[in-house]
């Protein structure tokens, strides 16, 4: 299915890519995507101080983790390119000058200290309208082509019409908004270094680029009536806005760095799973059905619609995100889990080389105990490598050998236990289990006491996967060394 649909996702690259701006991509892309349309990647670069090429890179990057592919922008092109606004300083120009051409812009040459006087002069007698007093409006077009030849510095204003009214914008998310007519002054659409105002510039790439909805930040809600005027001063058709709330800390307070990570490759780094990381994110004033959490992003994509997002500000909860990335990884099956997560975790942790090779059930089955433990991926290298280590290298935490080994009794389930072992004949879990199984009541030992002493004897700990499992994994040699080792250390 193809449509008209064009949405952009329009960055500025001042910074990294934040929890906020992913989520305006996110629903963008899926918005895109839900009805068959096309997602343009724009970089708003017309900010030269603060703009970087290294930002640019980054935010790509971190599009590409969170797999939100562009049809049309920096690196695939497209017909409407380019696809920064710094290469596209000659559209701008060429609009303005059609603008000024048909009397719907116009120079102004007053100097800050004439604005300000005009500014302070309204507030004094109370003028309800304290914008720009279209002192330079009404200018001659032979004057004013006099004065700038004459080289005075001037801004380019747009001329919004007489009793143009209130504008009213119908917003996919806030419903009719109304902006009083008073409030729109002729605003500057080109300044006198000849740099484009940033909401000059993102119109004219809207309209040029056939931007049919623009999702976005409700920080951009306030520009909209502005933008409007550009839109009618250029016969372009007006786009369906969305703007979407804010995102706030647990604190009830605008998101940012003292609520703790907000980029988007802190998140990667960290382990989190892109596909975990944009459901999460997607779900911070938007929802399926109202109570929906785990939505795949094929779902996404298919259903996502302007008309379930929220109006009002969504919280983003770490403890939430965590739960949905532990949701996601449980959701795996074992091979894809061992391959994406388990053998790379293992590596990381200098349990396993590059060379390592196990037989593929073997790895299943060690990826089968891991994988309900792990919450993050690096939990993975901490649960496994008690199987790593051998009798001779395996560490015994102090606290499990006092509360589990150290303790009356303990060195008679260790020597029962080694017995029953010994005579296991099909090293599996079930055959292991079975053995150890009449050990409590044989010796008049509490289960959880018991088992409690061989798993730390087996595992140096208390918390590693169940028992059976883990010693088939670690071979019925080295289980019993690990028996003869913590043997000393029972009473
Ligand atoms: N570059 C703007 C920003 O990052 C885009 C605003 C818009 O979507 O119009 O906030």
């Amino acid at each position: 299915m193809t449509s008209n649909v064009r949405v952009r996702f329009a960055p500025s690259p001042t910074g990294k890519l934040h929890i906020g701006g992913a989520r305006t991509a996110i629903y963008n892309w899926a918005f895109a995507r839900a009805n068959g349309g096309t997602f343009i990647l724009r970089i708003d670069d017309t900010d030269p101080t603060r703009s970087t090429d290294e930002n640019t890179q980054i935010i790509l990057r971190a599009m590409r983790w969170l797999g939100l592919d562009w049809d049309e922008g920096p690196e695939v092109g497209g017909d409407f390119g380019p696809y920064a606004q710094t290469e596209r300083l000659d559209l701008y120009k060429q609009t303005a000058e059609r603008l000024l051409a048909e009397g719907k812009a116009y120079p102004c040459f007053c100097t800050p200290e004439q604005l300000s006087q005009d500014r302070e002069a309204a507030q004094a007698r109370k003028d309800p309208f304290q914008g720009y007093q279209r002192r330079c409006r009404d200018l001659s077009p032979e004057e004013a082509q006099a004065r700038i030849d004459a080289g005075e510095p001037y801004v380019l204003r747009i001329k919004v019409p007489e009793g143009r009214g209130n504008v009213v914008v119908n917003d996919a998310v806030h419903g009719e908004v109304v902006f009083d007519a008073k409030e729109l002054d002729d605003f500057v659409i080109f300044r006198s270094d000849g740099t484009p105002t940033y909401n000059f510039a993102t119109v004219v790439d809207d309209a040029l680029m056939g931007i049919t909805h623009v999702i976005r930040g409700d920080d951009h809600l306030s520009n909209t009536p502005r933008q409007v005027m550009v839109y009618e001063a250029m016969g372009a058709p007006v786009p369906t806005f969305a703007h979407i709330s804010m995102i706030l800390g647990a604190d009830g307070k605008k998101l940012s760095k003292r609520h703790g990570a907000t980029s988007v490759e802190e998140y990667r780094d960290a382990g989190y799973l892109s596909d975990a990381f944009v459901n999460y994110l997607a779900l911070l004033g938007w929802s399926l059905d109202g109570e929906t959490t785990v939505i795949p992003r094929d779902v996404l994509a298919s259903q996502f619609s302007l008309d379930r997002i929220s109006k009002n500000p969504a919280t983003f909860d770490p403890k939430k995100l965590d739960w949905m990335n532990a949701e996601y990884i449980s959701a795996m099956d074992d091979a894809t889990f061992a391959d994406e997560i388990m053998l790379p975790e293992l590596l990381e942790a200098g349990l396993i080389d590059e060379g390592f090779e196990a037989d593929e059930t073997w790895v299943d089955a060690l990826a089968a105990i891991v994988r309900p433990r792990t919450k993050m991926p690096a939990d993975a290298a901490a649960v496994a490598a008690p199987v790593f280590k051998t009798a001779a290298t395996l560490e015994y935490d102090e606290k499990s050998v006092a509360k589990g080994l150290a303790k009356e009794g303990m060195g008679a389930v260790l020597d029962a236990a080694r017995a029953a072992l010994e005579a296991v004949e099909d090293w599996t879990a079930e055959a292991i289990d079975a053995a150890l199984e009449p050990l409590p009541e044989t010796l008049d030992v509490k289960k959880r006491l018991a088992f409690g002493a061989v798993r730390v004897a087996e595992c140096g700990n208390m918390v590693s996967p169940p028992l059976g499992e883990t010693m088939a994994l670690i071979g019925r040699d080295d289980c019993l060394a690990r028996i003869d080792r913590a043997r000393p250390m029972a009473l």
